[in-house]
This record gives structure tokens, sequence and C-alpha cells, in this order.
């Protein structure tokens, strides 16, 4: 079967903890599973990713873990039952020290609110779920006019759209996720409701600081990230439209030329993106997809991204293993129904740059043709990968296993574990048997080769094999 280009993300949670539904998702095209630290418990966490890497290793898959942060969410404290609320009505946020002064009131986790909000601004509560008008303010007391029928439970999580909020960029709980995350030796760890870049140069220097090399993932899902679009997809790695946040920080109708926006800015400064939350949320209870969700996955297929994301369809809900053979199948006959060019808008500088896209160009123009990457770090693969070479894979043979896992989230890229000798002509006879007996390239195929080391003592080359 041939490679499918657009990676997988599966969120792991109470429905996928046991190696024989992790081995089907793996089975299934799972390439990356993310630990969700919104609810995962630390002994879980250590005890899922070992099932993970042992799976994968039997399976003999190169699977990739990414550790997603809470981050400094504002949320409602504890309450009896729910409060019913009508339209009308005033509800207290209080500071949690304060006692309650109005009958319907509720702490939150952020005692700056008062001091970010101002008559009139809006707060949405649960989802989005729940409207408010902020009608008055006093010191560490908010009343806002509930705009919306409904009942509020405990720690329902607040968004306030378009608002400026003086919250830490990483909260003690982050601290202590990003010490785990070090200590399982992630792959991925993603950064939430970053605000600027300096935020996500913050989490690299603390991972960096505990001797953990993971990639770093901005979620852009406030308005603020959008604002700052530019400059934190440059510091990131990789990228997620956190879909889930950003529908309600922003219109709803414009989210899909959010999520295109951010998608092309990844394109334009080449980093990977993900697109996540709700790609297939109605399959959380049925075995099959809406209409809509099938369109909104083959949409990201279309855009070009280099992952899709399943949230709660995989971490609680039915059909875990369903969900992923959906995205595989959707992802598949979309990628053959497309023809796309290598991207044109990926500005290139130095002289590497040009030769990998010299070398994708190449790829792109001949028939059946394949991309083999000797990449010691990862750029030339990355490279490859942001070029978008039309049809052709790109297979990348790195000695570094770490490089390896971090380039599983590369579109259209298969990355192998290979032992780089240095003689360059056993490395590509190598690399050239193990992609045959693999099926993966057949006589005759066209193959253009970029490495760092294809003559001894030369840097940065490409070249073009027929193999007989
Ligand atoms: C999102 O908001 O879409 C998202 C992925 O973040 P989380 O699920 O952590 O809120």
């Amino acid at each position: 079967m041939s490679l499918r280009k657009t990676k997988l993300i599966g969120t792991l949670g109470p429905a996928t903890s046991s190696p024989e539904v992790i081995r089907s998702l793996i089975g299934a095209g799972a390439g990356i599973f993310r630990l969700n630290m919104s609810h995962a418990a630390h002994e879980w966490v250590r005890e899922v990713v070992a099932v993970v890497r042992s799976e994968a290793s039997a399976l003999g898959a190169e699977v990739a873990t990414l550790v997603d942060l809470q981050g400094p969410s504002i949320r409602t404290g504890d309450v009896e039952g729910k409060l019913a609320l009508r339209k009308g009505d005033l509800v207290e946020f209080r500071n949690a020290a304060l006692a309650p002064a109005a009958d319907l009131s509720v702490t939150t986790n952020y005692d700056g609110l008062h001091g970010d909000l101002r008559e009139g601004d809006l707060m949405l509560v649960d989802n989005g779920e729940l409207h408010f008008r902020v009608q008055r303010i006093e010191p560490g007391r908010v009343l806002g006019e509930v705009l919306t029928e409904g009942a509020m439970g405990s720690r329902r999580h607040i968004n306030l759209p378009g608002i400026l909020v003086h919250l830490p960029v990483l909260t003690e709980k982050d601290e202590r996720d990003i010490a785990l995350a070090a200590g399982i030796d992630a792959d991925f760890v993603a950064i939430s409701f970053v605000r600027d870049a300096a935020h996500v140069a913050l989490l690299r220097e603390k991972l960096r600081a505990l001797g953990c090399g993971a990639s770093v993932v901005a979620k852009i899902e406030d308005q603020e990230a959008v604002k700052h679009l530019a400059e934190i997809v440059t510091e990131a790695d990789a990228v997620m439209v956190a879909r889930g946040d950003l529908g309600i920080e922003v219109h709803l109708e414009e989210l899909p030329v959010v999520q295109r926006r951010i998608v092309a800015e990844c394109a334009r400064i080449g980093r990977k993106v993900i697109v996540a939350t709700h790609m297939l949320e109605s399959m959380v209870e049925n075995p099959v997809p809406t209409r809509a969700e099938v369109t909104d996955v083959a949409n990201a297929v279309f855009e070009q991204a280099d992952a899709i994301m399943l949230s709660g369809e995989t971490s609680v809900g039915r059909y875990p293993v369903k969900c992923v053979e959906t995205l595989d199948r959707i992802a598949r006959r979309i990628e053959r129904e497309t023809v796309p060019g290598s991207s044109e808008t990926l500005e290139l500088k130095s002289e590497k740059e040009q030769l990998v896209r010299s070398a994708v160009l190449l790829a792109q123009s001949l028939e059946r043709a394949a991309l083999l990457v000797f990449t010691a770090r990862g750029v030339l693969a990355n490279l490859a990968a942001n070029l978008r070479p039309g049809r052709a894979p790109i297979f990348a043979f790195s000695p570094d296993a770490a490089v390896v896992r971090s380039l599983v989230m590369n579109r259209a890229v298969l990355p192998v574990r290979f032992d780089l000798d240095d003689d360059p002509a056993e490395n590509t006879r190598r690399a050239l048997a193990y992609l045959r007996e693999k099926g993966l390239v057949e006589a005759g195929d066209p193959v253009v080769i970029v490495s760092d080391v294809l003559l001894p003592g030369f840097d940065n080359g490409a070249v073009l094999l027929r193999h007989a």
C-alpha cells in the first residue's frame, strides 16, 4: 500500500490505555500519541508511555509522544450541584479568598480577573456555552449578567474573547508537567494559550535546562496568538490550530479563515502544522462520522496540514480505533485526488535550502520519483517536507532515534532509524536495499538523494539515481 502523507495524532485516555487498544491504534496508523495534561495524572502518563513504547517496538513502528500542557486557563471553582441561570440574572465571579456577596456566586482560580475586564466585556463559560456581559467590577469581584439560559457546574473553563489577560505564561502545574515531559523523554511538548513568541522561547529554555530536546508546539487558541502569528510560528517547531478554544475566542465564522491563515503562515515560514479538535466529534458516540466531519478532515488534507488530531474521539470515545481508521481512509483518498505542486511560498535563504528546493522540484517532475534524505539532525528532511514535494514520498534515514521520532510528524516523511556509514555509497546501497525490501521503491524508479555527506569532504549534495 502507498504511504499516507498526512500524519495522525490520537489523544490517549481511559478508552485507550490498554496494550491491546494501543497496538490497534498504531496498526490503524496513529503515529503520535498525545497526553493531555488537563486530565492526565503523572503516574498514568508514565505507565501509558511505557505501553506505547513497548507496543511500538513490538510492531517495529516509530511512534512519537506529545505532552500537551494545560496552560494558564481560567476556571470557575466548585459549586454545589449546578447553578441554574436565567437570562438577566447577575452572577458574581469572585476571588477565592472572598466571601460571596450575591446569591449566585462562584470563585475563580484567577485573582486578576477584575483587573483585566471592563464593563460591557463578554465572558464565555463552559466551552462557550454560557454567555455573560460584565455589568459591574469591584475589587476582587466581577458581576456578569446572564445572556444565555443554562446550568453552570464546577470548574468550568472561562474564555474572554479579545481580552489581553495577565496570567502567567506557565503555571506551577505546567512546571511540574514540563519536568514530567523531560522525565519521560517526550518528543513534543505543546504550550497552551501562547500569546507571543517569548512564551514559546520560555518553554524551550525550560526543556533544555532539564536536558530535554523535545520539539515545541505552539497552540494557537486565542486572538492574541493570532495577532502575533508570524513571530510565534517562527519561534516554534510546530503549530497547532487548537480549534476548541480558538472557536470560542474568535467568531465561529472566522475559524476557517484563521485556520487557513495559520496553515499558510506555517507553509511560508516552514513549520509543521497540526489541525486539531472536533475532527470526528460525533464518533465519540457513533461508529460513523457525519458528512460534514468527513469534509472537514478532507479540507485539512487539501490544505496539506502535516498532521490531524483526535481528542475526545480517542481518549474517551466509544470507537477510538475506528476513528483512526476513518482518518486514515479519508486522508489516503484525498491525497490521491490532489496533485499539489511544491510550496512556492517557503522563504529560502541559504544555499542548503536552495539545494533541497532543486531536489524537491526534480523529484516532483519525474513519474514515480521518491526523495531519499540522509539526515543527521533532521534539518534536511524537515526542509524537504516543508517544501511539499507533490506526490513524491520522503524517506528520511537518520542514526538518531530522537530525530527519527521528531520526523514522524512531518507530512510525507517516512523516517527510518539507520546507522550512517563513513562511505556514502554504502549508505545509498543499504538504504535502497531497505526500501526495495519494504516494497517502497521498485526497480527503475527514480530516486533523488539529498545528503549532508554525499562525498567525503563535501557538504550538502543532491543526486538523481535510477535504481536498476
Ligand atoms: C483545543 O482547544 O482545541 C485544544 C486542543 O486544547 P485543549 O483540548 O487542551 O483545550
